[in-house]
């Protein structure tokens, strides 16, 4: 069964929602969860045995299931009667993004403006946040330990620029932010800073009793809806591309091969893997330099009766597809780019290379990639760093090592990474879904 053509344009469409409607990595996991749950995976929880049988606890059978811990997602998919040594096909993303996340004590102001506190995640570029009408969004942690997502969609925090009158040299030398003075919301006006404030005000918007919440995971998010641009509309222009695009894409692919006509016959388990805490070196529980992936594929095969020889023959046979965003040629800086390898927006997913490990890629790998993207009739393109320029570097290298799973890096080829606005074109978001289809079928 040939699987090219699998998404078009639609894809594009419904990715845009998902973006606007996965203000933070906690949207972004329970958005994917209800998509896997429309497809018919259930989610099993970790702190239940998964060995038992038929029981909604269970991980024993074939179907699909999920494990969700805060901002990361593991789904995979066991076909009928499939061997517990079955290896996995694993598509790997990660869930955040740069923005400005809330301080402990983040009511503060001054001269009659109200303001929130803020920590900068990741690295953003700041400009990108300057002027822009932000929400806020996140999780509440209540006082029985329970969590309610909230989102305040809506235009309620600024940060305001300097006025060009004040800062003259901003045209000649450059803008300069400094990270503590210069990046504090506005969001009303008076001299009256009330502690517990804001987390009052969430509270409300969540419809929640005063002083319920104990704890806060918040973000601000741009309020602008991700739109096409262009005089054909090829561009794509919205938030969170990076990484949320191959988080849509490993979601979509997941879901297809697994309500697919061939799939009691897959040879592999796909799986996909969605973490969060990529943009700050993915040490946490739920980053791909924990243990939450080896953990949950190790159970899956255990609840299948499978034995420690068959978790290491699944895990020496798997290849994990780690996806994430790439740079594609600035028209306006193409010397930062290696001169001959050239990806464009719209040219296909690329595969990523380094030589010294900021990507997981090898020559293998390659080959796996490219005999996906010839079944789903998908071009790929190259990328590498020019060697004066420093390298990025993924989930890809931390899955590999962490695991023992060969990897390969691909993505989508976007500009302006890490702006609160990012940039791609309309096609590659589904010329991705399909060829992650055809390497999850196998
Ligand atoms: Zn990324």
């Amino acid at each position: 069964m040939s699987t090219s053509q699998r998404f078009d344009r639609g894809h594009t469409d419904d990715l845009m929602s998902f973006l606007a409607a996965s203000p933070s990595p906690y949207h972004a996991v329970a958005n994917a969860a209800e998509r896997l749950e429309k497809a018919g995976f259930r989610r099993v929880a970790e702190t239940d045995a998964w060995d038992t049988g038929t029981s909604a606890a269970s991980a024993a059978g074939s179907g699909g299931r999920y494990v969700l811990r805060g901002g990361a997602i593991v789904a995979w998919y066991v076909p009928e009667g499939a061997a517990p040594h079955t290896p996995f096909r694993i598509v790997g993303a990660h869930t955040d993004s740069p923005n400005l996340r809330v301080k402990p004590l983040p009511d503060t102001g001054a001269h009659g403006w109200r303001q929130v506190a803020v920590e900068i995640y990741g690295g953003p570029l700041m400009n990108s946040w300057l002027d822009r009408d932000l929400g806020l969004a996140g999780r509440l942690t209540l006082r029985d330990g329970s969590s309610r997502l909230v989102n305040v969609d809506r235009p309620l925090l600024r940060v305001p620029q300097l006025a060009i009158h004040l800062d003259r040299a901003v045209s000649t030398d450059g803008l300069k932010l400094d990270k503590q003075r210069h990046l504090q919301p506005v969001w009303g006006l008076g001299d009256d800073v009330r502690d517990g404030d804001l987390i009052a005000f969430l509270e409300q918007e969540a419809g929640l009793p005063a002083g319920e919440v104990t704890g806060w995971d918040l973000m601000t998010h741009s309020v602008e809806p991700p739109a096409y641009l262009g005089r054909d509309r090829e561009l794509m222009a919205g938030p969170r591309m990076d990484n949320l695009l191959s988080v849509h894409a490993g979601t979509a692919a997941l879901t297809a091969v697994a309500t697919g006509p061939g799939a009691a016959d897959l040879p592999y388990i796909p799986v996909l893997a969605a973490f969060d805490h990529e943009e700050n070196g993915s040490q946490s529980d739920t980053g791909a330099d924990g243990p939450l992936l080896g953990t949950v594929l190790e159970r899956s095969v255990f609840a299948r009766g499978g034995s420690y020889e068959d978790r290491a023959r699944a895990f020496a046979g798997a290849v994990c597809v780690s996806s994430d965003t790439g740079h594609a040629v600035h028209p306006n800086y193409a010397e930062r780019h290696d001169p001959t390898h050239h990806p464009r927006a719209g040219g296909g997913p690329i595969l990523k290379v380094n030589v010294n490990n900021r990507y997981a890629t090898d020559g293998s790998g390659r080959a796996v990639w490219a005999a996906a993207c010839e079944k789903a009739d998908v071009p790929f393109q190259s990328f590498v760093s020019n060697n004066s320029m420093p390298c990025g570097t993924t989930i890809g290298p931390i899955t590999a090592a962490r695991h023992g799973i060969r990897t390969v890096d691909i993505g989508v080829a976007i500009l302006s990474m890490h702006s609160a606005r990012e940039l791609c074109a309309a096609n590659d978001p589904f010329l991705l879904a399909n060829a992650l289809v055809a390497f999850l079928e196998g």
